[in-house]
Formats: C-alpha cells, structure tokens, sequence
C-alpha cells in the first residue's frame, strides 16, 4: 500500500473449473492496472495455473475480492474472510456442486500465496436476498425450504447490482424511484425484477439452471419430465441432468450451436431449427419480462446487458418489439450503432430501455475497499507507527 495517500491495489480474482478471470485495479481511483483471462491446459493442476498468474501479478496487492457463485441465505453481503466465515462457505457448497468448491480452493491457494492481505468474498446470490419470500419459496412443503433451505436464489447478482445503478445514472433518475427490468442474456441468461434499488423476483432458482432458455442450459421445465426421461432412455438422474445443463437450451434445440451469432447466420441461410431456436429464446424472455411488468405493476426502464444484451442489436429489437403494450419503443438508429452504454429508446417511449456493458468485477473492486476501510486505517496506523519507529 501506498503510505502517503490512501490508494491501494485491489485483486479482483475469478476461479472457475477450466479458467481464472482476473483485474487489478488502482482503489479508489478505480484504474484498472492489468488484466487476464487463463486458461487451464489439460494436463495442468489448478495451483499450478493460479500458481502462474500470481507470479505474473507479483506481491504488490494490497486486497483481494474473489467471486463465489453461491452464498445460499447465509451471505446477504459481501464479507470479509476468516475460518468461521470459510467454514460456513464450505457448509453450502452442496448447493453449487460446479462452481463453489472451485471458488473455495482459490480462495484457500490465494491465502496461501498472499497471507498478509484482507480477502474478502462476493456472492452472485447476495443481491437476491431481498426478495420477499412469495418470490423465492417453490409451492412444495415448507419443511423442505426449513430443512434444506431449498428456495430460489437467483445469480448474477453483481451485474444486476452494478447495471442499475448505471441505468438510474442514465435515466437521471434517484434509483429508490426506479422499477427495472434487468436482462443478462450471455451464456447463461437471468432476467431480474428490481423495485426501488432492491431485487423483488429473479428467473434463476436454487441453481442457475432455472429460467428463461440458456446457450446450453434448459431454463424451467416440468420437473416431472426428469424422471420420465430416466424410464424411457434407461439413464440416470446424473446424466439427466448433465443434458440439461449442457446440451439443451439453443444447442439442443437448433443441433447447430449454443451462440446467437452462429444461429443468426444459420436461421437467415433456411436452417428451420436456428429459427425456432431463436423463436423460442425471445419468446421465454417474453415470458419473464412479461411477468416482471406484473409483478412490479408496470416498469420506468428495460436494461440488456452481458454477451449477447450488450452486442446483439437483433436480439434486442426482436424483444423490444413485441413489448409495445408495457409502453416500449425502441429508436432503431440508437439501437443499432455502438457498443457502448447507452438509452436506445425513442424520446418519446413511456418506458426507457438500455443498453449498459456490465462490469461485475468494479463492483468486487468497491465493495472489498469497503470492507478493508477499518483494517485499512489499522494498516496505516502500523504503517505510520513502522515509520515513527524507523525514524527513532
Ligand atoms: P457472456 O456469457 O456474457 O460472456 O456472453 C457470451 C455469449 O455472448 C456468447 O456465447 C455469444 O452467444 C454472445 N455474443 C457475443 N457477442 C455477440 C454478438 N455480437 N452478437 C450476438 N451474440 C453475441
């Protein structure tokens, strides 16, 4: 840390099973100072990777924020890490079988590695936590969400967070006004209704299985049709599931591609199957932007933001146009030019939609300066007593 102003480094760190996303960004400038995306080569061990970007980082950090996918009902904040705080993580991982123990053997590797810094977790879940509890309960026994805390959670919830502040920034708007229908449509998809600031209902569930159709992801199904499928292909719960998560979605119905941009050229050369894949992914957006408009009695703003939110001006207009009842109209010249942040409503359109590049990994950033402030200053104070010392 640098002794003579209050900047310092913050690491913000990314672990998934085949590749590490990581930022270093100046705080509180918030300048972004280097940047990296790795890969895991298949005969290399995760350390081994983590291994290599910390070497290629150095040891002048002075935090770090990593990303964990699920923090159930037990982290409706991001929080600064300890054993007790670990263990409690470790409690739930059951819940994200695929990402959470990846998040915790970075965590645990990067302590290693840097063990003199404040770490700090940010959940994808904790935005979600207000929802009210007619959101979040499926209609099964209650004892069941008493007993195994089975809800809905929701994801994404660093982007959503970072998205609508954004919006309320364009809108000119104070947010504890705003309501928003926020759309991450990228590999995975997750459409969130947000009252007054606050997340009031989600499309993703207890797992980021649920919802709208995904790249290679089902979206909701009848839960019925899972054991029906195991009796008529003679297959298990596993590899059910693992269909759904993996080879549904845009992949399973088009048999060409889970990426828009694939489906886009194949539907426009005659291919009947990108189109109805196509077809169907607008219209279960539909379906929950719909509900949304409901649930939150009307709504002052649409976002799109993530992979295809943010760069498919096809996409978009197709969503946008069968939205004119809840007062949607899209300016076309505004919609179609630029990548960056942005109203491409028209000036008259009741409600504003958006176009806002999310950045989860600035509100990581944010919330572990925030976290460290108090053992920042206790850092400085020793910095500043280090410096009396060597002077005397
Ligand atoms: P994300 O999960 O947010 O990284 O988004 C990744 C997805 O965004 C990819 O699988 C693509 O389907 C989609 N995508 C990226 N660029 C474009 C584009 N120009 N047009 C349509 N889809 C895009």
């Amino acid at each position: 840390m640098d002794s003579t102003s209050t900047s310092c480094k913050v690491l913000v760190l990314n672990c998934g099973s085949s590749s590490v996303k990581y930022k270093l960004y100046e705080m509180p400038t918030e300048r972004l100072l280097q940047e990296g995306n790795e890969r895991r080569e298949p005969d290399q061990s995760f350390q081994a990777l983590l291994d290599s970007i910390f070497r290629l980082i150095g040891h002048d950090v002075d935090m770090m924020a990593h990303r964990v996918v699920h923090g159930a009902d037990l982290f409706p904040e991001s929080v600064l890490l300890n054993e007790d705080v670990l263990r409690r993580m470790e409690s739930i991982s059951y819940l994200a079988p695929l990402h959470n123990p990846v998040n915790l053997e970075g965590i645990r590797l990067a302590q290693l590695h840097y063990p003199a810094i404040p770490h700090a977790a940010v959940f994808d879940t904790s935005f979600h936590q207000t929802m009210p509890p007619t959101s979040y309960l499926y209609s099964i026994p209650y004892e069941y969400y008493s007993k195994h805390k089975i809800r809905k959670y929701g994801f994404h919830g660093t982007s959503h967070r970072y998205v609508m502040q954004r919006a309320a920034d364009l809108m000119g708007m104070p947010l504890e006004k705003l309501r928003l229908i926020s759309c991450h449509i990228g590999n995975g998809v997750s459409v969130t209704a947000i009252r007054y600031g606050q997340s009031y209902d989600t499309s993703m569930g207890l797992t980021p299985l649920a919802g709208v159709t995904m790249g290679t992801r089902s979206g909701n199904i009848d839960p019925a049709v899972i054991p029906y499928l195991e009796r008529l292909e003679g297959v298990g719960t596993e590899e059910v599931m693992h269909m759904l998560n993996h080879q549904s979605g845009l992949l399973g119905i088009s048999g060409v591609s889970n990426d828009i941009r694939d489906l886009l050229k194949t539907a426009g050369e005659g291919h009947e199957r990108s189109r109805l894949a196509l077809d169907m992914f607008i219209a279960k957006l539909h379906q929950y932007i719909g509900l949304y408009f409901a649930r939150l009695n009307g709504a002052d703003g649409i976002i799109f933001t993530a992979g295809v939110g943010e760069n498919s001006a096809e996409i978009r207009e197709r969503i946008c146009s069968g939205l004119e009842f809840a007062g949607v109209y899209v300016d076309t010249e505004a919609n179609r030019s630029g990548h960056s942040e942005r109203l491409i409503s028209s000036p008259y359109s009741p409600t504003k939609v958006m176009v806002i590049p999310t950045n989860e990994e600035i509100v990581m950033a944010r919330d572990m300066f925030q976290l460290a402030r108090p053992a920042q200053s206790f850092y400085m104070a020793n910095d500043s007593l280090a410096a009396v010392s060597n002077e005397s």
